[in-house]
């Protein structure tokens, strides 16, 4: 299945949350296997890159996290991503918490 780069949105709600990597920047880089990005992965975005964000988007399977600046993390519009980003799955059970 291809990721689309349009039609993203925040997932809001989700900063109490956390898994075994610690923060979902690390999370990121567990799961996606890439090293943390200098900048945002919204596209036009040229601010680094600080945390790990919460992503939905109607075509794509389940929450995603991606690398965005703080002021990405807080659009209420969809939004698009940089084509190449890799948007690993949030789904602990799935990823970094999953039962061999
Ligand atoms: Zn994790
Ligand atoms: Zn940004």
């Amino acid at each position: 299945m291809s990721i689309p780069t349009t039609g993203w949105s925040n997932k809001g709600g989700t900063a109490d949350r956390a898994c075994v990597c610690g923060t979902w920047k690390q999370h990121w880089i567990n799961i996606s296997e890439n090293t943390w990005p200098a900048s945002c992965s919204a596209e036009k975005c040229s601010s680094a890159a600080t945390l790990g964000a919460h992503v939905i988007n109607p075509a794509v399977d389940g929450e995603r996290i991606v690398p965005f600046c703080d002021s990405c993390n807080k659009l209420s519009d969809t939004f698009t991503l940089k084509g190449s980003v890799s948007v690993p799955s949030a789904n602990k059970s799935k990823t970094c918490e999953k039962k061999a």
